[in-house]
């Protein structure tokens, strides 16, 4: 599943390589994607220009001129890809834009996502996107607002990381880490985390999430060119690594249930 940094590498290569085109045909083979009907889709894309690609959380924002937004969320995971004479498009697609010069988007969707269309002016009611919480790879992602989320919620430190209203972006993947470096076990409850701890879980975030944008995202997720990402098995330090050793002190990573997730511990490490 796509979290924060497989969107951002995305954002980044779509904004880059988008830019200034213009959409000559769009194609949806599965209606269910899309908060309009089909025919007003069509009819509202058509010979739009792309004007930027950003992220935010799960969720990215293609901007059109003038004056709408394709939202994107790739849900469980999916092929988002640019389709070249060089790159041969997946089989199936539920989604597909083409563009004037003939280059072309196409998205095969794993389970189920979104491809929504709002102007520019109804974004702010847009209720998916405009709940989202702080990035944290933004500059709004301060330690204060950090420690004011938290101290705002009564529940585990982990359940506050993934809900998308505190932090947009992190996912069961990469909250394994980030509570590993942080040295908490996911069932601590925010009450009970000191000044020192928060501010250690602040920062093992940013570098989380920064080492991982830095090498492509995820290895079993594809870029924007059909590339995978370089953040593999190795990178993890106990997410995914159940009878490894800590790479701390050598205890035995235990896989462990937490609410409707799983997580990955060090038993020793994380209190
Ligand atoms: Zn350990």
């Amino acid at each position: 599943m796509p979290e924060l940094p497989e969107i951002t590498v995305i954002a980044n290569q779509m904004n880059k390589t988008l830019k200034g085109k213009r959409i000559a045909k769009s194609e949806v083979f599965q209606p269910r994607i899309l908060n309009v009907p089909v025919a007003e889709f069509v009819k509202n894309v058509m010979g739009k220009t792309v004007e930027s690609v950003t992220s935010k959380g799960k969720w990215l924002f293609v901007k059109l001129k003038p004056a709408f937004f394709l939202l994107i969320n790739l849900g469980m995971g999916a092929e988002l890809l640019y389709l070249t004479p060089k790159l041969k498009a997946p089989e199936k697609v539920q989604f597909r834009l083409t563009f004037s010069d003939k280059s072309r988007v196409a998205i095969h969707f794993w389970w189920f996502g979104y491809v929504h269309l709002v102007a520019e002016k109804d974004l702010p009611s847009h209720k998916m996107t405009a709940t989202l919480g702080i990035e944290p790879t933004s500059g709004e992602f301060t330690f204060h607002n950090f420690r004011d989320i938290l101290r705002s919620r009564k529940t585990t430190v982990k359940t506050s990381l993934l809900e998308q209203k505190n932090i947009a972006g992190i996912g069961n993947v990469y909250v394994q880490d980030i509570l590993f470096r942080a040295r908490l076990h996911p069932n601590r409850k925010l009450q009970t985390l000191s000044e020192s701890e928060i501010k250690a879980l602040y920062s093992v975030i940013k570098t989380v999430l920064n080492k991982s944008i830095e090498l492509g995202g995820l290895a079993y997720e594809l870029d924007f060119y059909g590339r995978k990402g370089k953040f593999d098995q190795d990178k993890f330090l106990v997410g995914y690594k159940t009878g490894k050793p800590c790479p701390e002190c050598g205890a035995k990573i235990e896989k462990i249930k937490t609410g409707s997730t799983s997580s990955y511990i060090c038993p020793k490490c994380q209190v």
